[in-house]
């Protein structure tokens, strides 16, 4: 097999077969294909699209490229939850121990902020001595000792997707739906999952825009996970305004320990139960979901989830009287207020806008090699819909360097729209859910 006629026939349109496609994997992740050759042929993808039967052949070859874990020693239903990104998007947090606290395991592999986004291995290391970098042997160790653990992408877990992901970074390639699932759904499925519920965003703080165009992903998704044996469920969520109130990371901690403390903001409550209901459902855990809201809710209120959330810091290194002092997360050594232009009501806020004000204050990379300032970030007093006085705080910026406060203060100007009305009606949290044939509610 020649990688330059493959690159020619996805070119002109045509269907690759299960054996070509996983020979320019298989040879690209062993160096034996240039990226000049793989990224005109992602390019190709990224114009051409891919068939089921295509996508489903790269999802594999991915995925078998490295290790795919068989938890299968032990008991029960292993589920997981995948977010695929937004701002303040922090519910890994809050729903890894609710399940966890249900008997139901959850081998959670993460991942980092990606442009504006946050990434949930970047808020639990703002927790002191949290371990991300978990051999996958003491990944199991934890697993089996409280049901939950959350770590990287090792270098034993799908390869191919690090070294696809690095070339489609430089290559414009990002975008491809195609692409986007295969890379998601190989690391997810290497966990040895049964089951496992997405959440995709839709919204000005959304990789997917359009409700459209998350549909398109959030199909794509479930259908290749059911084709390897897998309950599928993804939920579309909104993303047109931060989840919650706080972004950046440490903040983001304690307003999930806010949430299982009882307390927290009602929009990351309620996808946070949703979510978790879910995951309830596919791991038969519930006979249907909404016996599933009331056990997550029921988890959170009674205290379950929070202990379980301690006991998984502790296992996983980290210090876990951030749950009682959350002075014990790392604190930005200076606040101030962004306040309302003028009087009316919140119309919009172009949520990426916000979530690069976070970015440009240290709290996301703007280069691989940034180094995250786990302490940053803001804290919102005002969402869509409500009403503001000139001179009142929208939200108040926590910092360490001027110049990043100067920037993200210019980011946040152009980020809230207000108006003299209301704006119209809200748009719902949870706006569509797409179940595999395992899963109908
Ligand atoms: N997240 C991933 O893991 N891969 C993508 O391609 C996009 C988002």
């Amino acid at each position: 097999m020649r990688p330059l006629d493959l690159i020619r026939k996805k070119r002109d349109g045509g269907e690759l077969s299960s054996d070509e496609i996983q020979f320019l994997v298989r040879a690209y992740t062993g160096d034996e294909i240039p990226d000049y050759q793989m990224a005109a042929w992602l390019m190709a993808v990224l114009i051409r699209g891919m068939t089921g039967a295509e996508l489903s052949a790269l999802t594999g070859a991915m995925l078998h490229s490295g290790e795919v874990l068989d938890l299968s020693d032990i008991s029960g239903p292993k589920i997981d939850k995948h977010s695929t990104g937004g701002v303040g998007d922090k519910t890994s947090l809050i729903i890894a121990p609710v399940i966890a606290a249900a008997g139901v395991t959850v081998p959670m592999i993460s991942g980092r902020g990606l442009g504006h986004t946050g990434g949930t291995l970047d808020k639990l290391q703002s927790i002191p001595g949290f371990n991300i970098n978990l051999s996958l042997s003491e990944f199991r160790r934890v697993l089996r000792a409280c049901g939950c653990g959350l770590i990287g992408q090792t270098a034993d877990i799908a390869p191919a997707d690090k070294k696809l992901y690095a070339l489609r970074d430089v290559t414009a390639t990002v975008e491809s739906p195609n692409l986007i699932c295969a890379s998601i759904m190989s690391k997810k499925l290497a966990e040895g999952i049964d089951g496992l519920v997405l959440d995709v965003k839709t919204g000005s703080g959304a990789f997917m825009k359009t409700e459209k165009d998350s549909v398109h992903l959030a199909e794509l998704m479930v259908q290749t996970g059911e084709r390897m044996g897998k309950k599928m469920v993804a939920l579309i969520t909104d993303m047109d305004q931060p989840l919650g109130l706080k972004v950046g990371n440490a903040l983001e901690v304690e307003e999930c320990i806010e949430v299982m403390q009882g307390g927290g903001p009602a929009d990351l409550r309620e996808v946070s139960v949703e979510l978790a209901a879910w995951m309830l459902y596919l791991a038969d855990r519930t006979p249907s979901v909404d016996p599933g809201r009331l056990l997550a809710a029921e988890l959170i209120a009674n205290g379950s989830a929070l202990k379980k959330f301690r006991e998984i810091i502790t296992q996983q290194g980290g210090d876990p009287g951030v749950i009682d002092d959350p002075l014990r997360l790392p604190q930005a050594q200076r606040q101030s207020p962004f306040p309302s232009p003028k009087s009316g009501f919140v119309n919009s806020i172009q949520c990426e806008q916000v979530g690069i004000a976070s970015l440009v204050l240290g709290g996301g990379r703007e280069k691989k090699e940034d180094i995250i300032d786990p302490a940053v970030g803001l804290i919102l007093h005002k969402k869509v819909g409500d009403p503001v006085h000139q001179g009142e705080p929208l939200c108040t910026i926590r910092y360490n360097s001027d110049t990043r406060l100067a920037e993200a203060r210019n980011l946040l100007q152009q980020a809230y729209r207000i108006a003299e009305k209301p704006p119209g009606a809200k748009r719902p949290l949870i706006q569509r859910v797409i179940s595999g044939k395992g899963a109908q509610a």
